[in-house]
């Protein structure tokens, strides 16, 4: 071996888990949840770390730190992204593992929640040293990832060759060919994946918009939209509100930020990102400073890239009537306060960004059966459950005079103590 290169970690500025909590809190003393059962639920089940040192074939050993965290699976196995970025700590996802217990639970699918994370900065890594990587971690975590256990899938820096790659350790490791049930979702449809995952989530998050533009009476056709990030997410949720007309007067990510009065082309503006890899020397759009994107002026806003960009000192900015999390808490409790004051409408995280892990659920199922569902009716079902689930949060906030995220949260939280009631494990 000849150099040894650790993979770069800038400091966790995501307060997910304090806002994890936060929101938590909140709905425990609205439910007026026991406390045993209260704190039971502010601690991860289960917390592993572990260190990858894989060696690539020049000798050079890349090393890194990666966690597992299982917050509940009091409702099923827990069920949350792999996420790689240099932003991951053992809070950060402890607090995103917490989230996914309210999204499954909201959602209603069989699952708990949980969250991994691998340390590294993605975008330094070859696409050999990635795949070293994401086998590493595959190879150590195969103890702790399985059908009834902790079912992985993509989040922030992985998508679906990554999980084909796990999906590949698995099945190695075991010595079968196909697995006894689903150890990891959104793999490649020729590996058991399903039609339709990696655009669900940024499905998902413009049927929840268009169900609050028609309880506010407004339009999804001519919607002036702002999108930060231009990654799954956000690139689908652009390209599928393109097509029902809206326009996306401004879209910003590492890479640069765009606006153009009249809505930009996003066909093109995938094309050029493909070709580029970045958003900065698209014609047809004014640059802007990404800092700036949440003070355009535009009906809607969706932040669709890491966690906690919308502050106490970006919030007072937003000129929107709606904010559509596709990111996972990318608003501060603070924000959050800002802008209920506001009177913005906010579709929150757990319900707005839950069309992925409802998808997952239907490849989990379609594996288990040895079945293939078509891009219809995937499609259909995700499209019946988001509007359904929209429905449903949206009656509880009119009748609680709750928020969105609070009527989302009381229905989720009240689920999962449900369940710990109904196993038996009472305070
Ligand atoms: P991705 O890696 O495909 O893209 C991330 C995008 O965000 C990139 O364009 C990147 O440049 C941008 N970005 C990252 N940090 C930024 C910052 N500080 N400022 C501006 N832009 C920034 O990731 P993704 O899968 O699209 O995930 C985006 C968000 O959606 C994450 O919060 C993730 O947890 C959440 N989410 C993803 C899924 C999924 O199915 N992929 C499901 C639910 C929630």
């Amino acid at each position: 071996m000849s150099t040894t290169a650790s993979t770069s970690v800038t400091p966790d500025t995501s307060q997910a888990l304090d806002t994890a909590r936060h929101h938590l809190a909140a709905a425990a003393d609205r439910l007026g949840l026991p406390d045993a059962i209260r704190r039971r639920l502010m601690l991860p089940k289960e917390q592993i770390t572990l260190q990858l040192h894989p060696v690539l074939p020049c000798g050079k050993s890349l090393e890194c730190t990666a966690y597992i965290i299982r917050h509940s699976d009091v409702l099923g196995p827990a069920k949350g992204g792999i996420r790689m970025s240099t932003r991951v700590s053992a809070d950060s996802i402890a607090g995103l593992a917490m989230e996914m217990t309210w999204k499954t639970a909201l959602i209603g699918v069989p699952f708990g929640g949980g969250k991994s994370g691998i340390a590294c900065d993605p975008a330094s890594l070859t696409p050999d040293e990635k795949e070293l990587l994401i086998r590493a971690f595959a190879r150590s975590a195969h103890r702790h990832i399985g059908p009834e256990v902790y079912v992985p899938a993509p989040d922030m820096g992985t998508g679906e060759e990554e999980m084909g790659y796990i999906r590949d350790c698995v099945s190695h490791s075991e010595g079968v060919s196909i697995t006894r049930g689903c150890f990891v979702t959104g793999k490649p449809v020729i590996l058991g994946g399903i039609h339709g995952r990696r655009e669900a989530t940024g499905k998902g998050v413009v049927h929840t918009l268009a169900a609050a533009c028609r309880h506010l009476g407004m339009e999804i056709s001519g919607l002036r939209v702002a999108v930060q990030g231009f990654g799954n997410v956000a690139a689908v949720a652009a390209q599928e509100l393109y097509a029902r007309g809206a326009r996306i007067v401004a879209v910003a990510d590492l890479t640069g930020g765009l606006y153009a009065e009249g809505g930009l082309d996003i066909p093109a503006l995938q094309a050029h990102v493909r070709a580029t890899r970045g958003l900065s020397g698209f014609a047809g759009a004014n640059p802007i400073n990404p800092e700036a994107l949440f003070e355009q002026d535009c009906d809607a806003v969706i932040p669709a890239a890491s966690g906690s960009q919308i502050h106490a000192s970006n919030a007072g900015k937003i000129r929107a009537r709606i904010v559509a999390e596709g990111a996972n808490v990318p608003l501060t409790p603070e924000a959050d306060a800002i802008l209920n004051k506001a009177g913005v409408f906010i579709i929150p995280d757990i319900l707005c960004n839950a069309g992925g892990v409802f998808v997952s659920y239907l490849e989990y199922a379609q594996e288990t059966q040895r079945e293939q569902m078509s891009l219809k009716e995937v499609e259909e079902r995700l499209r019946e459950r988001m509007e359904t689930t929209f429905a449903e949060v949206l009656a509880y906030s009119i009748a609680h005079n709750l928020p969105m995220r609070a009527a989302a949260m009381d229905i989720a939280v009240g689920r999962v103590a449900e369940g710990i009631h109904a196993r038996g494990a009472h305070p």
